[in-house]
């Protein structure tokens, strides 16, 4: 089987950007997460690769390396997801990004209880790009679990629950790494030490119906993706009527003119040459109404006009905003008609010596090379 490279395994062009990098990370980590497919070889080893990929995609440097040498580029760095590199530094990867309290049954508030599935849920919604800067009121459809009757929430035949195989009972599993050992908690029952021998064919092993419910959220101003949102109480039910918790993700929609980089907007305007010879006053729309632009000669292509605490609102402080960058694109003409040409060069001609700027300059030049060629 010939091995996928980086771009390959997380699904993303040689040209993505660090956020479509990060996303794409999130939605497979998500899938092939081991504690979502318990006893999941193949799972656990696509885990594996989507964590390595991501180590060394997310870090400018190390992709650097890997665009121009490939992975053998990589062997040897510290950290580079290689060699050396077991199930506990993927772990560390992958809490940096969700947090310790990820859904699937490590998290510390986790009840320990014979349930067969985690409290909190993970669901992804989409914004619009002003819903996300603005904030804005959701309605969302939020699938949860609630116990079976039939197995109590075992997922077990008449909640008859064996001793986990896996663990023998213990709920963790010691991890060797080096001279290191570590306990885990057993990925096959969640460290509750048991499992059920035959599925309940109620809920089919799941523990758990599904129900739907309608929830309206408050999306504060200024999320981003990449952002999670914890909605408290909105999450799976155990069998003691336990809540657990929601956590949203966020696809965000993209604007037509504004581009949004973290807090900071940007817009790109387009100017006629003219516009800036004649010093015009232009007006740019911003993410509150009107700004006002002074045109003048000395304006360069790409130049920036930054109007700070005028881009999006943190998400965490809303009094701190980001900034709004104007960036002008100069056009010129690319095509000029007979009447246009003709007026171009009465321009010219009253300019006179001036609009022959390198002819003045090198009016002695000419005369010196004559000489040295003689
Ligand atoms: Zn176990
Ligand atoms: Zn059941």
């Amino acid at each position: 089987m010939e091995e996928l490279c980086f771009y390959e395994v997380l699904q993303v062009s040689k040209s993505a950007t660090a956020t479509e990098i990060k996303k794409a990370y999130r939605k497979l980590a998500i899938k092939y997460h081991p504690d979502k497919n318990p006893g999941d070889k193949e799972a656990e080893e696509t885990f594996k690769i989507i964590n390595e990929a991501y180590a060394v995609l997310s870090d400018d440097k190390k992709r650097e390396i890997y665009d121009m040498y490939g992975k053998e580029g990589l062997q040897g760095q510290a950290g580079s997801g290689f060699g050396g590199g077991g199930m506990d530094d993927i772990m560390d990867i992958f809490n940096s990004m969700f947090g310790d309290s990820f859904g699937f049954g490590g998290g510390k508030s986790q009840q320990r209880s014979s349930m067969q599935y985690p409290l909190d849920i993970e669901q992804e919604i989409s914004l619009e790009f002003n819903e996300a800067v603005f904030g804005s009121e959701k309605e969302i459809e939020v699938k949860y679990l609630e116990p079976c009757d039939d197995c109590n929430g075992t997922g077990a035949k008449d909640g008859v629950l064996s001793t986990c195989s896996y663990c023998q009972g213990q709920g963790q599993v010691v991890m060797r790494q080096g001279f290191m050992t570590f306990a885990q908690e057993c990925p096959k029952c969640h460290g509750t030490g048991k499992t059920s021998g035959e599925s309940c064919p109620t809920c089919k092993g799941v523990g758990g119906i599904e129900k739907s419910e309608s929830v309206t959220i408050s999306i504060p101003a200024g999320i981003n993706a990449g952002n999670r949102l914890r909605v408290p109480g909105k999450g799976n039910i155990d069998s003691f009527g336990h809540r657990g918790d929601l956590y949203l993700h966020f696809d965000i929609e993209e604007d037509e003119n504004f581009v949004r980089d973290g807090d900071d907007i940007y817009i790109e305007v387009p100017v006629f040459f003219t516009q800036l010879l004649l010093s015009e006053e232009i007006t740019v729309p911003s993410l509150e109404g009107e700004v006002s632009i002074n045109l003048s000669p000395k304006i360069r292509d790409k130049e920036h006009f930054i109007f700070n605490n005028k881009g999006v609102p943190h998400v965490n402080s809303p009094s701190r905003r980001g900034r709004f960058i104007v960036q002008i694109k100069v056009n010129y003409p690319q095509k000029l008609n007979s009447e246009q040409k003709e007026l171009i060069e009465q321009l010219n001609e009253s300019f006179g010596l001036e609009s022959k700027p390198h002819k003045s300059i090198f009016e002695n030049t000419f005369d010196r090379i004559k000489d040295w060629m003689k």
